[in-house]
């Protein structure tokens, strides 16, 4: 299966956050990172106070199952030392599944495509940079998504 992973950190040397984070995704059995978007640098959502977020997106080919996938996210995060207070709050690292093959997944632990997507530059345009014909389930070409958000926040490392 194929799938795209959202990377962000504000906390403790973001741009190592996101290495370290993406050497865990490679150096799992069951997962092979295809291709990393270059880092971009984004403000934090409605204006919450903290630091500049670091963001990218990755392509992996994996057999694991998306709730399987999702545990491995959420143990990378962990290992990271991420803490979970304020929601969209300051993070360490933030592994978000974006998209999961095809498929339209929504259910307690799960939505996919992210329901937040859409709506977010930082993973619009790093998704556009490495896969410029995707088609995103429900939502329709990348192309028109990135076209019709505000893109001037952010600046590509
Ligand atoms: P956010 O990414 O919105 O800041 P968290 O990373 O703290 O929030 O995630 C909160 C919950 O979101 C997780 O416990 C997870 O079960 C759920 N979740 C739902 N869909 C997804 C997805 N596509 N990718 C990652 N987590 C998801
Ligand atoms: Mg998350």
């Amino acid at each position: 299966m194929l799938a795209y992973i959202g990377l962000g950190s504000n906390l403790d040397n973001p741009k190592a956050q996101l290495v370290s984070a993406l050497n865990s995704l490679s150096e799992c059995n069951d997962i092979e990172v295809m291709t990393l978007s270059s880092f971009y640098k984004s403000k934090p959502l409605l204006d919450i106070p903290g630091p500049n977020y670091i963001n990218a997106v990755c392509k992996i080919e994996t057999k694991l199952s998306a709730l399987d996938l999702l545990e491995i996210c959420q143990q990378i995060e962990e290992n990271q030392h991420r803490v979970r207070d304020v929601k969209w709050g300051s993070r360490t690292i933030d592994l978000d599944i974006l998209l999961y093959g095809e498929q339209i997944i929504s259910n307690d632990r799960l939505n996919i495509p992210h329901p937040e997507m859409t709506n977010r530059a930082f993973v619009l345009v790093p998704l556009f940079e490495i896969e410029a014909d995707l088609k995103v389930p429900l939502f329709g070409s990348i192309k028109g998504l990135v076209d019709r958000i505000d893109i001037s926040d952010l600046i590509k490392l």
